[in-house]
């Protein structure tokens, strides 16, 4: 089935489905496609635009189902990686400080760390990354 944007010579429009291009054809020259408001059957197929811009919320609801599944691509990442590393809490900057410094062997941690001890962290060279937000109530 294609739906097409249909006109008739009362400038009304609406939308009629047929199975192809060439059976609209047919029943518009033989008229059978008559306007839902005036009966009329000097029907018109009016160029795809109109229709491009009633579909434009649709390809916005997309987007957001694209986002959405991206929200979940990552959430899937990062739960691999909490699920492969150790939750240390708040003694997360103090042991991230071991690793870095080769005082522990190295492993993979997740934890919490205030604004100044993550930027005290980087100021060491230290690698942290902070967890995107849909995470971070799961490790407290
Ligand atoms: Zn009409």
């Amino acid at each position: 089935m294609i739906v097409f944007n249909l006109s008739c010579n009362n400038s009304h429009t609406f939308e009629g489905w047929f199975a192809s291009l060439e059976v609209f054809q047919a029943q518009a020259a033989g008229g059978q496609v008559t306007c839902p408001h005036c009966n009329s059957a000097i029907i018109e197929k009016l160029p795809a635009g109109p229709h491009i811009r009633r579909s434009l919320p649709e390809k916005a609801a997309d987007a957001v189902v694209d986002k959405h599944a991206d929200e979940i691509k990552l959430r899937n990442i990062m739960e691999e990686l909490l699920r492969n590393s150790e939750n240390v809490g708040a003694r997360f900057p103090e042991e991230a400080r071991k690793i870095h410094y080769s005082e522990i062997p190295p492993r993979g941690i997740h934890g919490t760390a205030s604004a100044a001890e993550v930027l005290s962290l980087l100021e060491d060279d230290i690698a942290v990354f902070p967890l995107p937000r849909v995470l971070r109530n799961d490790i407290h």
